[in-house]
């Protein structure tokens, strides 16, 4: 069986929801996951807010907007009075709970706010679902929130999840609809996989069940070989070694989530990207294969932090990068570039959160400085070091811009430059006129 995602534009109006069920009514049983419609995530957040600010008129207001906006949907997804009237039941349960909320007794906290990001989710896929019975389908609804788990470090329990999946499974359907980014949490409270991750849950429906294949359908021919927010003429590429994909994902190509990949990659289950807009398109594969010799893609991972530890004590000394990783790990901040020299050690960070703290703690260890607003560029391919000539290139390619890092060996397929936030897009176009256009 395949997996089948589509995210918040390919779900975004009653047009778009049509054509995501032509897609997927291919005579093939599969579970198709879907996001919430584009732009209701956001505006939950916004509802969220105003409720934490206890601004209840402000929250009213939205959620009465929202409500519209679903009504509007309804009316031109349905062509019976019968399905009609069901929709807009579902839709009033999910509202009345939001209203709910703004009642002057709640207290509310996050565990509320997680009940209410879900809300989208759970409104698209019970109107698809709906739309599929109203033609004829035998269309299911798996509830995520009766299989998809996360443990106490918020990562997912593929144990949990195969067998409850497995038991829901049973029911006889032609297509089973589910809820992408959604969850229980150990505490059995509704929570979510982050934001952008019902990726995610596509990637570990795929792997709970085997999945022949996972597709991620969005509003892209694939993934491009450089971002086609901030560079014209991108191109998407045709394939994409799992540990590329990755890369390209965790250092911003927005096309996929970054923790995606792994249970794809583990189960060795490809992973196709595809566009709703243009379905004949080739897309991407991703899978276990690699293309020798070839930069496959570019991307930027913004807001970043450089950290600068200079110290004499480093110098022939061990355990001094012990010590100062201890500190990262302590104030759970992840590190994602680090360069070294014999006398200094320089990393990278993009939560800040506890930058103080971390910084207050590194001082005991030698001289610290500070650089905000830097951007990662990485370029993404078959980076094996007997390939010469590639770094010369991509280096070659950044002549005019300053680079405050360079990382580079860390894998088989990535070489990250550091440069300031002003320089990015400068960096990406460089990049992509000196390595993809020839
Ligand atoms: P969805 O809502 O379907 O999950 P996203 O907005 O999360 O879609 O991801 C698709 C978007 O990712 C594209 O519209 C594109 O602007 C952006 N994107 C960023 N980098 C890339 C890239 N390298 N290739 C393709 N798309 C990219
Ligand atoms: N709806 C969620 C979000 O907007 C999850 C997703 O679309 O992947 O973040
Ligand atoms: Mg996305």
């Amino acid at each position: 069986m395949k997996v089948f995602k589509f995210g918040g534009t390919s779900v975004g109006s009653a047009q778009r929801m049509k054509e995501v069920v032509k897609l997927i009514l291919d005579g093939e049983r599969k579970i198709v996951v879907l996001s919430a419609m584009s732009g209701t995530t956001n505006t939950l957040v916004s509802i969220s807010d105003y409720l934490y600010k206890k601004n209840t008129d402000g929250a009213s207001e939205t959620i009465n907007l929202l409500e519209t906006k679903y009504n509007a949907v309804v009316e031109e997804l349905y062509a019976t009075a019968e399905y009609k009237q069901k929709a807009v039941e579902v839709i009033k349960e999910h509202f009345a709970f939001l209203r709910s909320l703004t009642k002057s007794n709640i207290v509310f906290t996050s565990v509320e706010e997680k009940a209410v990001l879900a809300q989208g989710e759970l409104l698209s896929t019970n109107m698809v679902t709906l739309y599929l019975q109203e033609t004829g389908v035998k269309a299911a609804l798996l509830p995520a929130l009766d299989f998809m788990k996360i443990d106490k470090n918020a990562e997912p329990e593929p144990q949990f999840i195969r067998e409850h999946i497995a038991a829901l499974l049973g029911e006889n359907a032609e297509l089973y609809i589910t809820q992408g980014f959604i969850c229980r949490n150990a505490y059995g409270e509704i929570d979510n996989l982050q934001r952008g991750g019902s990726d995610y849950s596509a990637s570990l429906i795929g792997a709970a069940i085997d999945a022949e294949e996972i597709q991620i359908w969005t509003d892209i021919d694939g993934m491009h070989n450089n971002d086609p927010r901030f560079v014209q003429n991108t191109q998407p590429v045709a394939n994409l070694h799992f540990e590329e994909a990755a890369e390209l994902a965790y250092f911003g190509a927005k096309i996929l989530h970054p923790t995606c990949i792994l249970p794809a990659k583990l189960a060795n289950i490809p992973v196709r990207l595809l566009n709703t807009m243009d379905p004949k398109a080739n897309g991407t594969l991703i899978s276990n294969e690699s293309e020798k010799g070839e930069i496959k893609a570019v991307a930027a991972k913004d807001n970043i932090t450089a950290i600068k530890i200079k110290s004499g004590r480093m110098l022939l000394a061990y355990g001094f990068m012990r010590r100062i990783f201890e500190i990262f790990e302590s104030y759970k901040t992840p590190i994602d570039m680090i360069t070294t020299s014999e006398v200094g050690v320089s990393l990278t960070i993009d939560n800040t959160k506890h930058l103080d703290e971390i910084i207050d703690e590194l001082k005991k260890f030698g001289t610290v400085t500070v650089d905000e607003d830097l951007a990662i560029i990485c370029v993404v391919g078959d980076m094996n070091y007997e390939n010469i000539g590639f770094q010369a290139r991509v280096v070659g390619a950044l002549k005019n811009i300053p680079v405050r890092m360079v990382s580079y060996g860390g894998s088989n397929y990535n070489i990250s430059f550091l440069v300031k936030a002003a320089d990015k897009i400068k960096a990406l176009n460089a990049l992509s006129d000196n390595l993809f256009k020839l």
